[in-house]
């Protein structure tokens, strides 16, 4: 049987191989488990290593705290300390949830006010919307009625502008007012009974009426003096500074309609023009007041009834002493004195004549009273034989009035005076004239107050030297004041304002339609009976001045009557 021991053959032969494989995997697990056991034989040396080493240092550490109680006695301790702070927090808790509890009460309270007032709010929306609309119309209805009413004031305000200039023109751009002083206790006259009835007729000049002066005069040696003048108005001693304003207020309206104006007080020493021009300016003096403060309250008064024109005011003083103008608020002024002391501090101020004078803005009536009155300290004095505070210089208050710049409603033309609308140059201010309009201002109009210096000849005032020299200066510039007006009442092509500093610094307003205003302050003595004649007859000459539409034949008619007393 040899197939079949062949067959057995093969098959014992697949068995070993199998055997053979199984072997071989088995003698490969053997080697890996070897293996293992190696990695883990060398890891457990490792860790026996760690372990000696975490006793090592558990070792060294129980020796650092030897004192340390261990844990459980510790927490022992500390639990009643730890029991009280949960029982104080559980307090802390209680209290903060109760202010809480408060807190969020108020809130909802005030939450629930505003609500309410809320809601009142949205309630009335629609009636105070109502009312809103009816308070509109009405405001548009006002508006439109007060623009209907301003366009009517405008015209109106035009219309009263021309009526006015046209009634003072028909009494005369130039006028002449005349005022005769009361007797005073240093006259030759004065007795008792002057002093208790001032229109008593002690002296020689007396008021007819309110337009008429009589000088009477019987002397028994010589020729008797009996002259009649007329002016426009004549004032009595009894008659008051108020009275005697009460003439001047027309001109301030003319001044603020753009007219320059002028007052000027003549006379000689000790007839009253200080005294009618200023009054007693500072609150030692007793009296009342004069033209220039109430002159300046008018004009300030006037002022604000129409602030929409923007008007501002300055002012300036001068002094015309010995043909120089000195400016009496320049800084660099000095306390003047009169005589040959003067002489130092005028050759300086001769040089500031060619600069036009300080000019202070003023904002009230109080602000342009005290700086005419401080101004005036450093006016030239000096004791004559007729006043023993003489005034030895022509003193010249000048306010200029200017319009707001461009664009301003002043610049309209409308509001604006006849300067600035074409009217002619004698009433503009003339731009070579000293103290004229500065670069690029619009000026409205221009108020000058003078009080002259007394108009004595020098054998009246009995002074000699320096004072003489003074004398004769006054003298010179008023008979170059009457010569201009004269050349007025002429209608001379040529003024001569040049010839002297007064009426180069009055040109502006001695000519074209200015308003010029001349009281003559005379002196009801005999002794100055000279004087009194000759500044009457000053006036008279200026009576012939007219100018402007009023003026034809008005010279005639103003021809100084020499007629005897009714
Ligand atoms: P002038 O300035 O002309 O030299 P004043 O004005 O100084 O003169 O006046 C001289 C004196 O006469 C002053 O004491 C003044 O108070 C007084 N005087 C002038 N006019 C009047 C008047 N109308 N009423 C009362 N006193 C007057
Ligand atoms: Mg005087």
């Amino acid at each position: 049987m040899p197939a079949q021991d062949g067959r057995w053959g093969r098959i014992s032969e697949q068995r070993a191989r199998q055997l053979q494989r199984q072997v071989q995997a088995k003698e490969e697990r053997i080697v890996e488990l070897e293996t293992e056991n190696a990695v883990l034989h060398l890891r457990l040396a490792q860790y026996r290593g760690m372990s000696g080493k975490g006793a090592g240092t558990a070792a060294q550490l129980c020796s650092q705290c030897p004192e340390q109680e261990p844990p459980r006695r510790s927490a022992a301790l500390a639990a009643p300390q730890l029991w009280r702070h949960i029982q104080a927090l559980k307090q802390d808790t209680e209290a903060l949830r109760a202010s809480s509890l408060e807190v969020f009460r108020a809130c909802r309270e005030h939450l629930q006010d505003g609500l309410s007032e809320v809601v009142v709010a949205v309630q009335r929306a629609p009636l105070c919307h109502e009312a809103l609309l009816a308070w509109q119309s009405k405001a548009g209805r006002l508006e439109r009625s007060l623009q209907e009413v301003s366009a009517l004031y405008e015209l109106e305000r035009q219309k009263r502008k021309v009526l006015h200039n046209r009634l003072v023109e028909l009494k005369g751009n130039v006028r002449v007012h005349c005022r005769i002083r009361p007797l005073l206790p240093s006259d030759e006259e004065f007795d008792g009974q002057a002093s208790r009835d001032s229109s008593a007729s002690a002296g020689v000049v007396h008021a007819v009426d309110d337009e008429t002066v009589l000088v009477r005069w019987d002397r028994p040696a010589h020729r008797s003096i009996d002259k009649t003048y007329s002016f426009e108005r004549v004032y009595g001693p009894a008659e008051s500074q108020q009275e005697v304003f009460a003439d001047v207020c027309p001109l301030l309206t003319s001044l603020l309609d753009g007219y320059n104006v002028c007052i000027l007080a003549y006379g000689q020493t000790g007839c009253g023009k200080s005294y009618t021009m200023l009054g007693p300016l500072s609150k030692d003096e007793r009296g009342d007041l004069g033209i220039v403060p109430r002159a300046a309250g008018e004009l300030f008064r006037l002022i604000s009834e129409n602030p929409s024109r923007s008007l501002k005011v300055d002012v300036s003083t001068v002094e015309v002493y010995n043909n120089d103008i000195l400016d009496l608020l320049a800084k660099e002024r000095r306390p003047a004195v009169s005589g040959p002391l003067r002489e130092a501090p005028m050759t300086k101020a001769t040089k500031r004549e060619v600069s036009p004078p300080t000019r202070v803005p003023v904002h009230s009536a109080e602000d342009f009273v005290a700086l005419a009155a401080g101004s005036l300290q450093f006016r030239a004095r000096l004791a004559t034989s007729v006043h023993a505070c003489s005034s030895r210089s022509h003193l010249i208050i000048t306010a200029t009035l200017t319009a707001a710049p461009a664009g301003g409603s002043p610049t309209d033309g409308q509001s604006l005076g006849p300067q600035l609308q074409g009217q002619p140059a004698g009433c503009r201010a003339s731009p070579e004239s000293p103290g004229a309009q500065r670069a690029g201002e619009q000026v409205h109009a221009k108020l000058q107050l003078v009080d002259l210096a007394g108009s004595e000849c020098v054998g009246v005032s009995g002074v000699t030297g320096a004072a003489l020299r003074e004398t004769s200066f006054i003298n010179r510039s008023l008979a170059a004041l009457a010569d201009v007006l004269g050349a007025l009442a002429e209608h001379r092509d040529h003024i001569p304002y040049r010839n002297s500093q007064l009426t180069h610094f009055l040109q502006d307003v001695l000519g074209g339609d200015a308003k010029l205003l001349v009281i003559l302050c005379v002196s009801p003595c005999r002794k100055h009976v000279a004087e009194t004649l000759r500044c009457l007859g000053f006036g008279a000459q200026v009576r012939h001045v007219q100018r402007g539409p009023a003026g034809g034949g008005g010279a005639a008619a103003r021809k100084p009557r020499n007629r005897s007393p009714r």
